[in-house]
This record gives C-alpha cells, sequence and structure tokens, in this order.
C-alpha cells in the first residue's frame, strides 16, 4: 500500500549521480524508480539511534531517505559497544547525537541528517513527528514508546515500534485510526522493564527490519506491517506474528482519545 503524502512535500527527481548510487536496489521486486524517488522525498524520525535505532537509521540512509532525525542523550561508554554501531572505540565520551550524526553522514552525503541531544518531550515528540512521514520508535522504556506512539497517532503518522530483550526482539506497526496502536497491545504497561543482557545481534536484526517496514511504507513497496505484532526468537530461531485488534476503549486511539499532550516537561 501507499501511503497518503503530505501536501507540501517536495516531488524532487533522482539525480544521476542518486541513479547511480541506488541502482543495485531498484528493480523488480525491490524498489522502482518512482519509489526511490518517493523516499528521496520522504523523512523519518528514530528516537533512539542505539542497539535497535543506530542499525535502522543506517539502514535508512544508505537506502536513501531524503531526510533523517535521530534523537539520543549521553555520551558513548565501553559497554555500549556490544550493540550500538553508529559508534566506535575512537569516539567514547563523545556525545552520541552528534557522532551518530556524523557517522551517518559520512556513509550518504545525499541524505539530510539532523539529531537532537536528548530523549523527546511530549511536545518536542508530537513536533519532530508532524516534520516526517513515519516515526520508528527505538527506545528502550514504555514511557518513550508510548510517548511516540501518542505523536505519532496525534500527528497521524505511521509508527514502526521496535523492541528488544535478551534474544527476543519485536515490532509493530501502526498505521494512525486505522491499526491498533501500542496501546491496545500494551494497556498496562510492565512495572519492571528488564533492558540488559542483550546481544547486539537481535538489537541489530530488529532494527534493521523496522528499517525495512520504514522504508516500505514512504516508498509504497511490498505490504507493510501494519495491524500485526511480529516476534523474533532469536533463543529458538523461531518467529511467529499475531493479528492485533484496535481496543474499544483505548485511550490513546479510541473515541475517547484526548489530543496530544502539549508538556513543557523538559526543554
Ligand atoms: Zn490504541
Amino acid at each position: 500500500m501507499t501511503h497518503a503524502r503530505k501536501p507540501s512535500m517536495s516531488t524532487a527527481a533522482l539525480s544521476p549521480e542518486e541513479l547511480t548510487r541506488y541502482a543495485r536496489q531498484i528493480g523488480p521486486g525491490v524498489l522502482s524508480v518512482a519509489g526511490q524517488t518517493r523516499l528521496k522525498n520522504s523523512a523519518a524520525l528514530v528516537s533512539r539511534v542505539g542497539g535497535m535505532g543506530g542499525p535502522a537509521a543506517l539502514a535508512l540512509v544508505m537506502a536513501g531517505v531524503g531526510r533523517l532525525i535521530i534523537a539520543h542523550g549521553g555520551r558513548l561508554i565501553a559497554p555500549d559497544l556490544n550493540r550500538q554501531l553508529l559508534g566506535s572505540e575512537r569516539t567514547i565520551g563523545q556525545p552520541r547525537a552528534a557522532h551518530f550524526a556524523d557517522s551517518l553522514r559520512s556513509m550518504n552525503r545525499l541524505v539530510t541528517v539532523e539529531s537532537i541531544d536528548h530523549e523527546p518531550t511530549d511536545r518536542e515528540a508530537l513536533e519532530l513527528t508532524r516534520r516526517v512521514d513515519v516515526v520508528l520508535s527505538c527506545a528502550p522504556t514504555f514511557e518513550e514508546r508510548l510517548r511516540l506512539n501518542s505523536a505519532a497517532l496525534a500527528a497521524g503518522v505511521p509508527l514502526i515500534d521496535a523492541a528488544q530483550w535478551g534474544l527476543t526482539g519485536t515490532l509493530v506497526a501502526v498505521d494512525p485510526g486505522r491499526t491498533a496502536c501500542l496501546r491496545c497491545l500494551y494497556p498496562q504497561p510492565p512495572e519492571f522493564e528488564e533492558m540488559f543482557p542483550v546481544i547486539g545481534a537481535i538489537a541489530m536484526a530488529t532494527g534493521a527490519m523496522a528499517a525495512l517496514e520504514a522504508i516500505k511504507i514512504l516508498s509504497g513497496t511490498g505490504t507493510p506491517l501494519f495491524g500485526r505484532l511480529w516476534m523474533i526468537d532469536g533463543h529458538r530461531g523461531l518467529s511467529r506474528q499475531l493479528d492485533l485488534q484496535r481496543a474499544a476503549d483505548c485511550p490513546c486511539c479510541g473515541p475517547s482519545a484526548r489530543p496530544a499532550a502539549t508538556d513543557s516537561r523538559r526543554p
């Protein structure tokens, strides 16, 4: 399916340089020239560009998304290097967002990369979401994941939620107002969230598949994961999918949903 485009969206054609650069992904069953052009004229937000979001951002940049906004706080530490592939031993101690953005720019100068050096607040998440065509939530906490879910619903922008723990990864794609949102799936976030240990391979695999979903949505290629939960069990080498149903009483996407919050908890 092809998602609706924003009226203000550019429709710039591919340059000869871009046609050459992306030649090995343009062809039957992958991207058409029109699909690659749509990708070029699209923007994506990846919030948290660590173990999952880093590979997701990298895949989007390499594929030729036009504009990418990344959000991540803090400085790189040695324990990050089992999974955060946008960092390196040379950048330990450096602010993640700025250096990860530089790393992405070095992979494809044809892509515009913006970065913010902290996790978005409610208000920022909504503002950022209104500037893009797809949101990738690669955040480690339910609080952040649900914040991005609310922002995507309020802005009418598709959301890809990627999560991981241990050797397991999950993906959910939300088409706002049409398919189940993250709150439909998780009415009550767990009281305790296990973040570590995690092996980089499952984080990277989950992030890469999140990017693939975004590329499909942006380019109009294939069938997006909308309305399904994809669980990847790395322990047993299995994966399965569940069809999701919207919750009639969902406080985020149901009839009682309020407009997105505009808090100013943090700048
Ligand atoms: Zn919902």
